[in-house]
């Protein structure tokens, strides 16, 4: 079978390797029907050093269940299901407190461990924890919007949740890819009265504001931070929504939150402590947040995308076959595409 493997920085391949197979009773065999390039697939695709071993990439996907192993009980072959990032038991300690990405079994696709779902098969570890069934006939039209809960809606959602967002409260998004745009369906949907959205290009502007954002903020630094100030009657906004991962942005999300205020970070961190921790300390803020334990939201974001209350498959502005993979990389990394969808 096909599959996507990064060898190195820049170097991504679209390459022949042995077909996905089950290995342990517990798993299932998904033949992939959509997969996707994600923000964070950029990281190693930027940093990935020289020596590093060649990694299966993807992490995101929706298939169709081709074979189950003796040990899994609530999925048959034909099920149409929807992949979440990490793979977790649904039965320990952590999936049953709805953590299911500190799973004590668990772990990650699309890493050196496990193969990712850039493929057009791929492995399953645990499959009744991890896989969630899809209505059978959703509609064709949804599929964009439901392979979003494998992890971008999710992980927006997690932000919203982080950074205590609710009714008729300020909210400010920082990162408008496509974790930051759905995080701004999901600070709507959780009843933020103002949505600032902080960004400068175009076309993700329009589509944020499509999706709920009431104000823009284009500046970055201190200017953003004091932009922020002034929209918000000088006191910054209760919930920040960190969805890009580097100390500049930190350090804003931090700056612009209101006293007492929390920020849910959702982009991997790439700085080794918390910025601003003398603000964060006397402004009495909370920074959460993490990976985001998308199996544990799937149940409750689907009715609102079967129902087509949010759109999050509206971030998806290219679709490429296995062999435009490369491309996608590129096209996400130069920022030339929002989020690439991949249809083997
Ligand atoms: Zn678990």
């Amino acid at each position: 079978m096909r599959a996507t493997v990064l060898y190195g920085a820049g170097d991504v391949r679209i390459e022949n390797v042995p077909d996905a197979r089950l290995i342990e009773p517990t798993d299932a065999l998904v033949t992939v029907s959509r997969a996707c390039i994600c923000g964070s697939d950029l990281w190693p695709y930027k940093l990935m050093k020289p020596g590093e071993p060649p990694r299966r990439m993807g992490h995101e996907a929706i298939g169709v269940v081709e074979a189950v192993g003796s040990g899994v009980h609530t999925l048959k072959v034909g099920d149409v299901v929807v992949m979440p990032f990490a793979y977790s038991d649904g039965t320990c300690a952590f999936c049953h407190e709805g953590l299911h990405t500190s799973c004590v079994h668990g772990g990650f696709f699309g890493t050196v461990e496990l193969p990712g779902a850039q493929a057009e098969a791929l492995r399953i570890p645990l499959a009744d924890g991890t896989l969630f069934v899809l209505p059978v006939g959703a509609d064709e039209a949804l599929m964009a919007s439901l392979l979003t809960l494998s992890d971008v809606m999710g992980t927006g959602h997690h932000a919203a949740r982080a950074a205590k967002v609710g009714r008729g409260r300020t909210a400010a998004v920082i990162g408008d890819g496509a974790v930051g745009l759905c995080a701004v369906i999901a600070a709507r949907r959780l009843g933020a009265e103002q949505i600032i959205m902080m960004g400068h290009h175009p076309d993700r502007i329009a589509l944020a504001k499509e999706f709920g954002a009431t104000d823009v903020v284009k500046e970055r630094g201190e200017e953003a931070v004091a932009r922020v100030r002034e929209l918000t009657g000088g006191f910054g906004v209760h919930s920040v929504l960190e969805c890009v991962g580097t100390d500049e942005a930190m350090r804003a999300a931090i700056g612009i939150a209101r006293p007492g205020g929390a920020v849910g970070r959702v982009g991997v961190p790439h700085y080794e402590t918390i910025p601003a921790s003398e603000t964060l300390f006397y402004n009495n803020l909370t920074v959460s947040g993490g990976p985001a334990p998308v199996r544990a939201y799937i149940g409750e974001l689907l009715p609102d995308v079967l129902e087509g209350r949010i759109e999050p498959g509206r971030v998806f502005d290219r679709v490429i076959g296995l062999d435009g993979v490369p491309d996608g990389y590129r096209a996400m990394d130069e920022r030339d595409a929002i989020k690439v969808m991949v249809r083997p």
